[in-house]
């Protein structure tokens, strides 16, 4: 593979890249440099909704391409203020912030939670608990807040006031939400940290003795958030109104673009000036996910909460399957193989899958049809058995 050679020789050594040069797609077919067919269960983790080049997402952006493709945060775009709009009025949150990626929604909802309690209560309340597992970005602070001492090596010294919990544990995190907290950051199903969904009653609680605290409630919704869980963001599932929503991953359908949602409390703690990004918000990213947005309606909500069960049943109980969890269309299987060489067989036999610590993790394009989803399983379950 020339691709492969040139990468190796050129790209910084960050990724551990399977045996596939993509070329093209369509839906949740992807075709290799190799002309093999590949059917995709990653959508470049969770991020291709609509699966590879879907003609009215391609459309909507192309449209906008045409127009204008970016002009600075200095000026006012379509786009970006619909996006908005549409975000606030699916959510009952109140006020955005556009970014270009998870890692910087979530920088964005950290500054806001220090800056709402520098301004109401002074210094010396900026801890931020966050669980054991999650994840939240690789920056320095969202690396701060990732609660995986694995990717901590090295990069010493962190930010400080980030304490980590273990999930679904409400004794640990009643005797962390001391005087000093100002935000506790959850995934309501922890995505990279092997697809743990949190209880209901744990979330609950939280939800509970955060608000009776005046602590901010954040929610990182960069993985489970835009259906992929079987709701617009999960945690509507979860009953509950957070203070801080962040996304990312699927919310432009596969272009660049990140939005911290913020509730009452928080909406004008930011003042201009006070935070930035000079590509947040562009409008070809903008028009993408306003498509995506738009296209999330009750009807497809519940094809992704049935596609969801589906895969399930089609899962359960096989051979070598220990274990399925997560939500809607984001699925963990537990398995005594390495998840590693599952992905690397399946690969082999013309299936893309995700791994997460243990486990194989399935996130396909929620547009999957049924007969391309069962043929993808076949497969998966061949290589699980052997
Ligand atoms: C992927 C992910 C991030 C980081 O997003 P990037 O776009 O890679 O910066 C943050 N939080 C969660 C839950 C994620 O899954």
């Amino acid at each position: 593979m020339r691709t492969k050679a040139k990468d190796q020789h050129y790209i910084a050594n960050t990724y551990v890249r399977h045996e596939l040069a993509a070329e093209e797609g369509k839906g949740a077919e992807i075709l290799g440099e190799d002309g093999k067919q590949y059917i995709d269960l990653g959508s470049g983790i969770g991020v291709n909704l609509f699966g590879t080049a879907d003609p009215l997402w391609t459309k909507a952006v192309t449209d906008q391409l045409h127009k204008i493709q970016h002009i600075s945060n200095y000026y006012y775009t379509q786009p970006q203020t619909d996006l908005a709009q549409m975000l606030c009025q699916k959510t009952g949150l109140e006020k955005v912030f556009f970014s270009n990626s998870g890692a910087e929604a979530n920088e964005c909802a950290i500054k806001c939670a220090r800056k709402y309690a520098f301004d109401r209560y002074g210094q010396g309340r900026s801890v931020i608990i966050t669980l054991e597992q999650s994840f939240h970005g690789r920056t320095m602070a969202t690396l701060s807040a990732t609660g995986q001492e694995s990717m901590h090596d090295a990069f010493f010294p962190f930010l400080p006031d980030f304490v980590h919990v273990p999930p679904n544990d409400l004794s640990a995190m009643e005797a962390a939400l001391q005087g000093n907290v100002c935000a506790v950051m959850l995934e309501l199903v922890q995505g990279e940290g092997g697809v743990v969904v949190l209880d209901q009653e744990y979330v609950t609680a939280v939800t509970q003795l955060c608000a009776e605290k005046d602590i901010l409630l954040i929610i990182d919704e960069v993985q489970t958030g835009n259906g992929r869980t079987g709701s617009l963001y999960a945690f509507m599932q979860y009953g509950i109104l957070p203070d801080l929503v962040t996304t990312a991953k699927g919310l432009g359908g596969g272009l660049p673009i990140g939005a911290t949602l913020m509730g009452e409390k928080v909406k004008d703690v930011f003042s201009a000036g006070s935070h930035g990004s000079t590509f947040g918000g562009n409008p070809v990213c903008a028009a993408g996910a306003v498509n995506v947005l738009s296209r999330l309606d009750e009807v497809f909500l519940a094809e992704v909460v049935r596609k969801g069960e589906l895969l399930r049943a089609t899962l359960h109980g096989a051979p070598g399957i220990h274990g399925i969890s997560g939500l809607g269309m984001m699925i963990g299987i537990h398995t005594t193989k390495d998840p590693r060489d599952v992905a690397a067989q399946c690969l082999n036999k013309g299936v893309l899958v995700l791994t997460a610590k243990e486990k194989v993790r399935l996130l396909p394009p929620l547009t999957i049809t049924d007969a391309e989803l069962l043929r993808a399983l076949d497969i998966l379950k061949g290589v699980l058995a052997s």
